[in-house]
């Protein structure tokens, strides 16, 4: 399989060097060429697999052509050592819990998935050390820094804001040291972004350096986000009640929704999709206008959807580029809600009451998108992606809930590290010379 530029003006690139560049040369976000339906007795078998069957059985359809069979299945088991629980929250509600990986973020399954991809093809391709560059506002860095760590001929710089990201998220990816660099920068989360990019636009630096990103603009990281879609879908219809699903996704760059929109494609039987936004409502406003106009984005809560120009919303649209009129296939698939802190602090402090289920801020956008969304009827089931464990916002959930929520032993043993973290200014020449020293 290719994959294509979904600015069309790059030539198509091999899984191998799709996963390498992470972007295109002409900017553009690589695409499979051909997303492939699954037979319909494939996907209602799954109800008896489990999760690593079933990532296996999607993880052959997209990659099966570019790598062994064993080596990919080996990839997709070591992704994959952890469970998805789908809660019954009430009635027809479940939470798919995503963040029982080591980081205790949804983002430990593409994290996990690419690293190893990457090592893979590093090898095979003879390449001495691949560094790649990762700017955070805080979760992407964690699951990144514990995703490659110790994976031998890649270097992980990560750069994160001083003083901007939670003590927890900051231990998480300052304490591992090996291969993992964390970059203190004296600057705002832009400012990282904007060294990172820099640093792929910079032709001195790219000629002495093999550079790649490792947020969700890269493939490898993006697709393999599609697994627990199906996961999902097949705990249900194990217990009949797949039939009819909605799924609400808790959204800041939109690899997660378009993960579940590719799943959709390959014949996954959701009914309807809902975007959460907090404040940063630039998608859901899109869904309502018909425009999308990216703007500088606010701190909320939910800081890892704190995200002002959503990067795969260029994915979005080329899914749907097939249809005459795109705008109104896509509200028909997706609606949207948007809510700010307030709101997000009554869902939690309801659902908290009245189900006793601890519900952290992203989730709790989903959750209530998807109570409120017309589309969601009493015969359907309802499922939110919660992508966060609580204890990783202990402060603002504690606060907000009146409770000492219990930190689980993985997120101690992350307290108990040493930090180890060079400080730079927001220049680019520091950067650049701190990379080629
Ligand atoms: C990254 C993240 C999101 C947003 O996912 P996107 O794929 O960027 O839309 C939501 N919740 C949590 C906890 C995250 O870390």
């Amino acid at each position: 399989m290719k994959y294509y530029s979904t600015n069309k003006q790059a030539p198509l690139a091999s899984l191998q060097q799709a996963v390498i560049k992470g972007l295109a040369e002409d900017k553009g976000l690589y695409m499979p060429e051909n997303i492939t339906a699954l037979d319909s007795h494939i996907i209602s078998s799954m109800k008896n697999m489990n999760l690593q069957q079933i990532g296996n059985i999607i993880a052959q359809s997209f990659f099966g052509d570019s790598i062994e069979a064993d080596v990919l299945n080996n990839i997709v088991n070591e992704t994959l050592q952890f469970d998805i629980p789908l809660i019954n929250l009430h009635d027809n509600i479940y939470s798919l819990e995503l963040f029982h990986g080591p980081t205790l973020a949804f983002k430990d399954v593409g994290a996990r998935f690419m690293a190893r991809l990457l090592k893979y093809f590093i090898k095979k391709k003879g390449i001495k050390d691949i560094n790649v560059l990762v700017a955070t506002s805080g979760d992407t860095g964690s699951a990144v820094a514990n995703g490659f760590f110790g994976v031998k001929g890649i270097n992980v710089y990560i750069l994160y804001p001083k003083k901007k990201v939670s003590d927890i998220q900051e231990y998480q990816f300052t304490t591992l040291g090996e291969n993992i660099f964390a970059l203190e920068i004296n600057g705002t989360f832009d400012d990282c972004q904007t060294l990172v990019k820099s640093a792929f636009m910079d032709k001195e630096l790219n000629s002495k350096k093999c550079l790649t990103s490792a947020n969700s603009i890269n493939i490898a990281r993006f697709l393999p986000q599609s697994f627990y879609y199906f996961y999902a879908y097949a705990q249900l219809d194990k217990i009949n009640k797949a039939k009819k699903l909605v799924v609400s996704v808790p959204c800041g760059n939109l690899g997660n929704l378009c993960a579940g929109l590719v799943a959709h494609k390959m014949g996954l039987p959701i009914e309807h999709f809902i975007a959460a936004n907090n404040k940063n409502n630039v998608f859901s406003n899109y869904l309502k206008t018909g425009v999308f106009i990216p703007k500088p984005s606010v701190s909320t809560y939910a800081n890892a959807m704190d995200v002002g120009n959503p990067s795969n919303f260029e994915r979005i649209t080329d899914l749907f580029s097939i249809y005459s009129s795109p705008y109104q296939a896509i509200t028909k698939q997706i609606s949207g809600h948007s809510y700010n802190d307030t709101r997000v602090a009554k869902t939690m402090q309801h659902v908290y009451g009245t189900y006793n289920y601890i519900l952290d801020p992203h989730g709790a956008i989903a959750y209530q998108a998807l109570i409120e969304d017309e589309s969601l009827k009493i015969d359907k089931s309802g499922v939110f992606l919660e992508t966060a464990h609580p204890a990783k916002f202990k402060n603002i959930v504690d606060d907000i809930l009146g409770i000492d929520i219990n930190v689980p032993d993985a997120l101690q043993t992350f307290m108990r590290g040493k930090k180890q973290s060079i400080e730079l200014e927001k220049d680019f020449t520091e950067f650049k010379n701190y990379l080629l020293h």
